[in-house]
């Protein structure tokens, strides 16, 4: 109906209770994700009858919700993954942070939430984080890890669009995904039995839903000596993601062309910010075929075999890029040679990122806060 689209919330409306009572701030080296929080957060209320309230900063604090509440029951609930920070400069900057606002705007449609202002959410958030700006550690490895995320909280059981909703907004600084300065090669289960989205579903959409029952497999993934899922779809056991990152692979084509492959957006792949960037880049440097196609484990083996790929990488916010070392496929472990053939392209994808992120080089990429 017609209330999704009233009245949307505005960054210069928000209401500011400040923390008096701030936390110190961990050491850097020491940080684990996900596991420390800033001073302050976000929540904006929605109700059908209301529209959208104003936006409120207040002290980190619990949440206080209906037991009925749809997120607890029916996973109407979405969330978003980004960053802030801190450069040679001391500036902050995001990254390309309306891409997230635009996914977090798909993935409120698809859950019937209500829609809002990108831009305005946009500001909220450098709001946030301006204020807790001494959160964002002072360091080229680390940065402050940014939580939007967005929730029904209709007090009813019944399985319907959700009268009442909550966005709230957790930052907390987090550390340098590879510990020791330089990339680890990570070893993938690649195992058909298990799908992680499905056409027509919703895997392009980052609901929370989407994530909790990877953990099994995951789980299943150390079982079995390997750190991440290589996850595969379909007939043809389609190569889709790494984990939680996209997947990519350079490699000599079949008409001995040099070609970077990434599985195209089809409805199963989660549309990342990291992976456009390096479709963006790669496609400006003209020096390959850069294709978004589907590639099955068959054609990946046969190309492994004739040693026509250099390189097979994930992607993602948490690491920028990650080499792939080994895959186990059916009882069987296959070497990928990523970093026997020197992570060139890897490397020089991070390098750029990260120049970016840090305001080593300018670009339009990387707003200030
Ligand atoms: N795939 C999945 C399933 C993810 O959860 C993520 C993390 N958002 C990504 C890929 C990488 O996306 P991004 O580059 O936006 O972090």
């Amino acid at each position: 109906g017609s209330l999704r689209f009233a009245s949307f919330f505005k960054a210069a409306d928000i209401n500011i209770e400040r923390n008096t009572a701030c936390k110190p701030k961990p050491d850097p080296s020491t940080l684990v994700f996900g596991k420390q929080f800033s001073d302050h957060m976000l929540t904006i209320n929605w109700s059908d009858k209301e529209g959208w309230e104003a936006p409120q900063i207040k002290p980190f604090q619990n949440l206080s919700m209906h037991p009925a509440s749809s997120a607890l029951h029916y996973s109407i609930e979405l969330f978003e993954g980004m960053k802030a920070f801190r450069g040679t400069d001391n500036h902050v900057r995001l990254f390309r942070p309306m891409l997230n606002m635009e996914r977090m705007h798909r993935s409120s449609d698809r859950s019937c939430l209500p829609l809002f202002d990108k831009a305005e959410l946009l500001g909220c958030i450098k709001k946030l984080v301006e204020i807790d700006q001494e959160w964002v550690p002072y360091s080229q490895d680390a940065s402050l890890y940014i939580r939007p995320t967005f929730i029904g909280i209709e007090p009813s059981l019944g399985v319907s669009r959700p009268g009442k909703a909550m966005i709230f907004v957790i930052i907390g600084p987090v550390g340098p995904y590879f510990a020791t300065g330089s990339f680890n090669p990570v070893s993938l289960l690649a195992d058909p039995s298990y799908v992680r989205a499905w056409k027509g579903g919703v895997g392009a959409y980052k609901m929370g839903g989407n994530y909790g029952p990877t953990i099994l497999v995951q789980n299943e993934a150390v079982k079995q000596g390997c750190q991440q899922v290589l996850w595969l779809y379909g007939e043809e056991e389609e190569i889709t993601e790494v984990g939680t990152m996209n997947l990519f692979i350079f490699w000599t084509n079949e008409k001995g062309e040099k070609e970077l492959l990434t599985p195209p957006l089809d409805g199963i792949i989660l549309p990342g910010v990291t992976r456009q960037s390096l479709l963006d880049l790669a496609r400006t440097w003209r020096e390959f075929k850069v294709t978004e196609r589907t590639m099955g484990m068959k054609e990946l083996l046969g190309a492994l075999d004739a040693g026509r790929i250099q390189e097979m990488f994930g992607a993602g916010t948490a690491c920028v890029v990650c080499p792939v070392g080994s895959l186990l496929y059916k009882g069987k472990t296959y070497q990928i040679p990523t970093m026997e053939n020197g992570q060139d392209l890897a490397k020089r994808f991070y390098k750029e990122l990260t120049d970016i992120q840090y305001g080593r080089k300018a670009s339009e990429w990387a707003p200030l806060v």
